[in-house]
C-alpha cells in the first residue's frame, strides 16, 4: 500500500492539468447510499417505475417518484462532505485541477468548497428541479415545500409544464453539453483520477477511457475492481477518503 501512495504522490506531482472523474464510492463515503448497491434505495422501489418515460407518460408513475425522490433528497441534504472531497479541493488550490467530472448528484464537491464552475455534473443535480417544457429551473428546496404542502404533482409557474429534479433518469438523454466538456477536458488533461467510480455507467465511464486514449495517465482509486484497471498506471482498491489525502499531501514532495 505504501508503495501505491508514493507511485500515485509522484504522479500526482509532476501532473500539470489533472481532471477528476469521481462516482457513487465518495458518496458511500458520506453515508449516502449506492442505488446499485444491496440495501440501497433500488431494495424498497423498482428501478423500471422510474424510468424517464413513464415518469413523463403517467401521473402515477410520477408521483410515485417524487415520493421515491423526496426521500433520497433528504439523505442528501444532510451528508457532509468527507476527506476525499476536501482533498480535491486543496488539489484545486495548488492549481493544477483542471475540473471535477462527477456522477454524483450530491452537491459534495460544491459544499467542500471546490468552484462551481470546476464542477461537471454528468448525471445532473438533486438540488435543482427543472421544466421539462420550458426549461425554467427552480430551487430543490422551493419544490419540496410544495411538496410537502400537499401537492403530489408540481408544475411550473411560468408554462404548466412537468418538474423533475434536474437528475438523469434512465432512459433520459445526458446533458450534451456537459458530456463533451467532459470529453474535451479528457483529451487535454495529463493526468485523470478515477476517484469512487466502478466505470460501469456509460457514456460517463467514457471519460476516463477518453483521457487514457489521448495519452493521460490514469490512476484509479476504487474499492472494486474497474474494466480500465489494467490500462492503468496505478490502481488501489480501497477507502478514496482514506488515501486520496494522503496522496495530495505527499504529491506535493515532487511537484
Ligand atoms: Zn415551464
Amino acid at each position: 500500500m505504501e508503495e501505491a501512495v508514493e507511485k500515485s504522490a509522484k504522479l500526482l506531482g509532476e501532473a500539470r492539468g489533472v481532471l477528476a472523474f469521481t462516482g457513487a464510492g465518495l458518496s458511500t463515503e458520506s453515508g449516502i447510499p449506492d442505488f446499485r448497491s444491496p440495501g440501497g434505495i433500488w431494495d424498497r422501489y423498482d428501478p423500471s417505475d422510474f424510468d424517464f418515460h413513464r415518469i413523463v407518460s403517467s401521473d402515477r408513475a410520477r408521483e410515485a417518484y417524487w415520493k421515491m425522490s423526496t426521500e433520497f433528497y433528504g439523505t442528501m441534504k444532510d451528508a457532509r462532505p468527507n476527506p476525499a472531497h476536501f482533498a480535491l479541493r486543496e488539489l484545486e488550490e495548488t492549481g493544477r485541477l483542471s475540473a471535477i467530472v462527477t456522477q454524483n448528484i450530491d452537491n459534495l464537491h460544491q459544499k467542500a468548497g471546490s468552484s462551481p464552475e470546476k464542477v461537471i455534473e454528468i448525471h445532473g443535480t438533486a438540488f435543482r428541479v427543472s421544466c421539462l417544457d420550458c426549461g425554467r429551473t427552480y430551487a430543490r428546496d422551493a419544490i419540496e415545500a410544495r411538496l410537502a404542502a400537499g401537492e403530489s404533482l408540481p408544475a411550473c409557474d411560468d408554462c404548466s409544464g412537468i418538474l423533475k429534479p434536474a437528475t438523469i433518469s434512465f432512459g433520459q438523454a445526458m446533458p450534451r453539453e456537459a458530456m463533451e466538456e467532459s470529453l474535451r477536458l479528457a483529451e487535454a488533461c495529463d493526468l485523470c483520477l478515477v476517484l469512487g467510480s466502478s466505470l460501469v455507467v456509460y457514456p460517463a465511464a467514457s471519460v476516463p477511457a477518453r483521457a487514457h486514449e489521448s495519452g493521460a495517465r490514469l490512476l484509479i482509486i476504487n474499492r472494486d475492481t474497474t474494466p480500465l484497471d489494467d490500462l492503468a498506471d496505478v490502481v488501489i482498491h480501497d477507502s478514496v477518503g482514506e488515501l486520496l489525502p494522503r496522496i495530495v499531501r505527499a504529491a506535493g514532495r515532487f511537484s
